[in-house]
């Protein structure tokens, strides 16, 4: 280890580190100071990790302009956005960095008008006249916007004196929270959506309705990203209410303030690219899954209260959600890629039965073979379920079963899926279900893998599992 190079100044806006395992990590340094025991760099996506002395071979660090004029162009906007704040704040090549930064604020700033983001245009603007004080298309820029700002609190007030009159008025609470996004008042807006969702269960415990309107939500979450705070940064630090969010590739992770997102992201794209590969060529060649949400709640108290689900879950619709809480039981190994499994499936092969449902996102989890054993078991205490009952199951029938009929039938249904994609792959296996679907199961049983009954692949399936 490099003692000068770990006692030296982090003072330039990019940092690239060497850790002793051999990754190479560039982010931003948060502290001015020296490395310490804990640094803490700002990566590429938002997302903060801290890097410990010990971990550290060597530091190089990034400074010119021309370096970060480059950079810009490859990383998400938010770390773009902080990468021109510090080398601004550092003082590095002054000139340029500052030429750099009145152009990608120009840009974003135009960008954030045609999304409606008044609030957050208006705060580029301002930026560049503090840089610049005689720039006119700033100037221009920041008039329409305060303009604008004007009307939207004009029809803020309006909306708020409506909802003193008819506080049950969702659709006119839900316009409040958009304008207040829009303002870039992220925590208003967040109060707003609070209160839809609590007035639901005060007034009629309409569990469905807060499912939708928590869909609802996600989706302007994702459109219009201001309601979610602008800097995630360390736990609990400048974050506005209790979310705060973090980007990777295909994920956007909102988490609870107080909940630890590590590993969560690499594991999480890890968990997707395996799911996409255990498809193999059944996968489309078109296929485009939109980025998917993760709500990671920060106790199971929190989680429950807000979903009402028992442990966690996913929810097929655009976006794609997942939620789950710090705790999930082997969340990281098992529960994320049984969940992103059911959306990857949801993409690929949209409504299947739910037992090929299930199934699969079983053979995504890394303890899959414990069903295996726990199928045999229930087979010898004759407590499993016939082939018949695993195939025509359905979401409200199992929710009345009881444990053990729950777990007949999840183990049942990974032992099928995995006993049918030995004979004929995934592929298979999804035509199958779609053409029993139009011609029944006992033509296409013969059909698709030579049985001339169902009761024969039950026993054959039996044979399978007991051996
Ligand atoms: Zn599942």
């Amino acid at each position: 280890m490099c003692c000068a190079l770990l006692g030296g100044s982090l003072c330039t806006a990019e940092t690239v580190v060497t850790t002793n395992d051999g990754r190479v990590i560039r982010g931003i340094a948060l502290s001015k100071e020296s490395v310490t025991d804990e640094t803490c760099l700002r990566l590429p996506g938002g997302i903060t990790s801290t890097i410990r002395r010990s971990e550290i071979k060597t530091v190089e660090q990034a400074v010119s302009a021309d370096y970060i004029g480059r950079r810009i162009k490859e990383v998400p906007l938010d770390y773009a956005e902080a990468l021109i704040d510090v080398a601004l704040d550092r003082n590095t090549e002054e000139a340029e960095i500052k030429e750099i930064a009145r152009t990608f604020w120009m840009r974003t700033a135009k960008n954030a008008v045609l999304a409606g983001e008044v609030g957050k245009a208006l705060s580029l603007y301002s930026k560049i006249l503090t840089l610049f004080p005689g720039n006119s298309e700033a100037a221009a820029g920041l008039d329409t916007c305060t303009s604008a700002l004007h009307k939207l609190e004009r029809e803020g007030e309006g909306l708020r004196v409506h909802l003193t009159e008819n506080p049950d008025n969702d659709l006119a609470r839900f316009d409040l929270a958009r304008v207040y996004e829009r303002m870039d008042k992220p925590d208003l807006a967040f109060a707003e959506y609070q209160r839809i969702i609590k007035g639901k269960l005060a007034f009629n415990g309409g569990i469905d309705r807060i499912g939708e309107l928590r869909d609802l939500i996600s989706e302007s979450l994702v459109e219009t990203v201001p309601v979610l705070p602008k800097t995630p940064s360390l736990r609990g630090q400048n974050s506005v209410g209790p979310w705060m969010t973090a980007e990777t590739k295909r994920f956007l992770i909102r988490f609870h303030r107080g909940a630890s997102i590590d590993n969560l992201a690499g594991c999480a794209e890890d968990a997707l690219d395996k799911c996409l590969e255990a498809f193999g060529n059944a996968l489309p060649q078109e296929l485009e899954i939109p980025r998917m949400v993760l709500h990671l709640y920060a106790t199971e108290k929190e989680y429950r209260a807000e979903t009402f689900e028992p442990t966690a879950s996913a929810l097929c619709r655009t976006p794609s959600n997942l939620y789950a809480y710090e705790g999930t039981p082997r969340l990281l190994s098992s529960a994320l890629p049984h969940e992103i499994m059911h959306l990857v499936t949801h993409h690929v092969a949209g409504n299947v039965p739910l037992w090929v449902d299930e199934g699969l996102a079983i053979r995504q989890e890394a303890v899959a073979n414990l069903h295996f054993a726990r199928l045999k078991q229930l087979v010898v205490e004759g407590k499993s379920l016939s082939l018949k009952e695993v195939l025509t199951e359905t979401r409200s029938r199992l929710a009345r079963r009881s444990k053990t009929g729950h777990d007949a039938f999840y183990a049942a249904s990974f032992v099928l899926t995995e006993f049918l994609i030995d004979k004929h792959e995934i592929r298979g296996l999804l035509e199958f279900v779609q053409s029993v679907h139009k011609n029944g199961l006992a033509t296409e049983v013969k059909r698709h893998y030579g049985y001339s009954s169902v009761e024969e692949l039950e026993d054959e399936w039996l044979e399978y599992i007991m051996y």
